[in-house]
């Protein structure tokens, strides 16, 4: 979980149940899970619009797995909801049924020296990288960390390992 991961780094953090309490957060984490039902969330009580204003505003969010399925321009396989704010085009389920979850290595060279452990679970694959869209980790040859402006995603779970790389890396982000 990665609230677990920011309280053994000593980073604040507030569970936000609901999309009024957005506006007074410093930054944002969205979490894995399945995000056709993350979505229905979203016109319910108006998360969309409050993580949009959130991205306008300038503050750091970032999106693990459907969070980042969330955030992107283009989701395929098949095509749904999304909010537009991270210009990727990104495939769910794309390792296939037989892979259903996976622990790979992965290379994060401005954030660690070392290869990471990655865990990958009903994972998605982005497939295309807008030009104003940094990489900043790969594995097997394929972006699975990106970052355009204050947004992040991850096609793996960080939070999964001990390593805390990325989180440290978003959460100095948002110190700035
Ligand atoms: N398969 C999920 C989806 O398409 C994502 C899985 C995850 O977040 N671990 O939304």
């Amino acid at each position: 979980m990665h609230a677990k991961m920011l309280a053994r780094m000593g980073a604040p953090y507030k569970l936000v149940k609901h999309a009024s309490e957005l506006a007074e957060i410093g930054g944002l984490i969205m979490p894995g899970g399945e995000s056709t039902t993350m979505l229905k969330f979203f016109s319910k009580e108006g998360t969309g619009e409050a993580i949009k204003e959130l991205v306008m505003a300038g503050k750091p969010v970032f999106g693990t797995c459907a969070g980042a399925i969330l955030l992107a321009k283009e989701v395929l396989n098949p095509s749904q909801e999304r909010l537009g704010l991270l210009d990727i085009s990104i495939e769910r389920n794309a390792y296939g049924r037989q892979v259903d979850s996976s622990v790979r290595r992965g290379e994060c060279p401005e954030l660690s020296p070392r290869p990471l452990e990655m865990v990958f679970i009903r994972a998605p694959i982005i497939r295309r990288v807008g030009e104003g869209v940094r990489v900043l980790g790969r594995c097997d040859g394929m972006p699975v960390l990106v970052e355009q402006g204050n947004v992040l995603a991850a096609t793996f779970h960080p939070e999964l390992t001990e390593d805390e790389a990325v989180h440290r890396y978003f959460v100095e982000k948002s110190n700035h």
